[in-house]
């Protein structure tokens, strides 16, 4: 049994040093193989220089070091990349996520009754009433505009399986939203609660924008909920056009005099329309090229025939099922 942790760095000089201390106990009370895999994601600061001296002290620390800034996204694709446990875990370097709670994963895991425990905050202490709102929202409107349900307060602080990581790994879209793959590759998955942990020490790497861009950009991978607008668009053209040219009628009916944006008005409203619809029908096929581009697998196995303990004694807990078999059985006894 073998377990790696992929900590995601960009300047944490800071943090390094604070983080493996306090992993350490953790750690030591873990009785398997061990790897950290820290990826320096474009650091400016000390962060490669601190990372390279633990890997010099701790044969279990490896690293990855990227040419720049790619962002965490893409560092934790290369920490799962370049994993080889048994059982793979994310962490921030700056210990929002309390290292204690590893133990309680792993022993989530160990059950067999779950393919990843993750975490997930249920307060968003010390962190600006505005950004908190705005997550929020954000939430709410993914949850609503997608298929993947995205559990509020979710931390990237997981560990999951191999088979779950290779899942991971089999979507290898470009642009990558890791709170929505996770939840899109399905499995089971636990979650623990906890209070929100502030920084140890450095200062966060997401400005607003930052920010506004990730929530985009998980909105546009998750979702083609906004390519209704066009369908939306074009019946409100249609209508507009229809009831405008009912007013006119019986406007006329009426023996009023006929201006001429009268007529031309509904003209123009019903080739807006039309051209609304041809929207539709791009946005149709736009649809799927998205899919297709992305290439998701068509499906992903969780277990097979393969996997089965022959040995082991299965209890099937369904009622109905106990209750006829063992009528059957003293039928054949009688
Ligand atoms: N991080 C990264 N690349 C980036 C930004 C952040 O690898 O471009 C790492 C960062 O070093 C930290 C983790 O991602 O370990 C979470 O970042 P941060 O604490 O700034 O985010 P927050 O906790 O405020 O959401
Ligand atoms: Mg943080």
């Amino acid at each position: 049994m073998k377990v790696s942790i992929i900590i995601p760095c960009h300047n944490e000089e800071e943090c390094i040093n604070k983080y493996y201390d306090a992993m350490r106990p953790v750690r030591q009370k873990l009785d398997v193989d061990f790897e950290y895999i820290f990826v320096d994601d474009g650091s400016t600061d000390k962060t490669l220089d601190l990372v390279k001296a633990l890997a010099l002290k701790d044969s279990e620390v490896r690293y990855v070091s990227f040419s720049r800034n790619f962002g965490k996204e893409a560092a934790i694709y290369a920490g799962l990349k370049n994993s080889t446990g048994d059982y793979v875990g994310l962490m921030d370097a700056d210990l929002q996520d309390p290292p204690e709670m590893l133990l309680e994963m792993y022993e989530g895991l160990q059950s067999g009754e779950y393919d990843c425990v993750g975490c997930r905050r249920t307060t968003r202490k010390g962190e600006s009433k505005i950004r908190s709102a705005f997550a929020r929202m954000f939430y709410r409107l993914i949850n609503k505009m997608s298929d993947v349900e995205i559990v509020d307060g979710a931390r990237d602080y997981r560990l999951m399986t191999r088979t779950m990581t290779n899942a991971v790994l089999e979507l290898s879209e470009r642009e990558r939203f890791s709170k929505g793959i996770f939840s899109w590759v399905g499995f089971k998955t636990k979650w623990l609660e906890y209070k929100n942990t502030e920084r140890v020490a450095g200062k966060t790497k997401w400005s607003f924008s930052g920010l506004t861009k990730y929530a985009v950009n998980g909105i546009e991978d998750f979702s083609t909920a906004p390519l209704k607008f066009n369908l939306i668009l074009a019946i409100s053209l249609f209508v507009s056009s229809l009831a405008f040219t009912v007013f006119d009628i019986v406007w006329w009916c009426l023996g009023n005099a006929m201006y001429e944006w009268f007529i031309i008005t509904p003209i123009m409203l019903f080739v807006a329309a039309l051209l609304a619809v041809g929207l539709v029908v791009i946005g149709e096929y736009v649809k799927k090229i998205f899919r297709e581009v992305k290439a998701r697998p068509i499906y992903l196995v969780r277990e097979t025939d393969a996997d089965l303990d022959r040995n082991a004694d299965i209890k099937i807990t369904c009622d109905d099922y106990t209750v006829s078999d063992t009528k059957e059985t003293d039928k054949i006894d009688a």
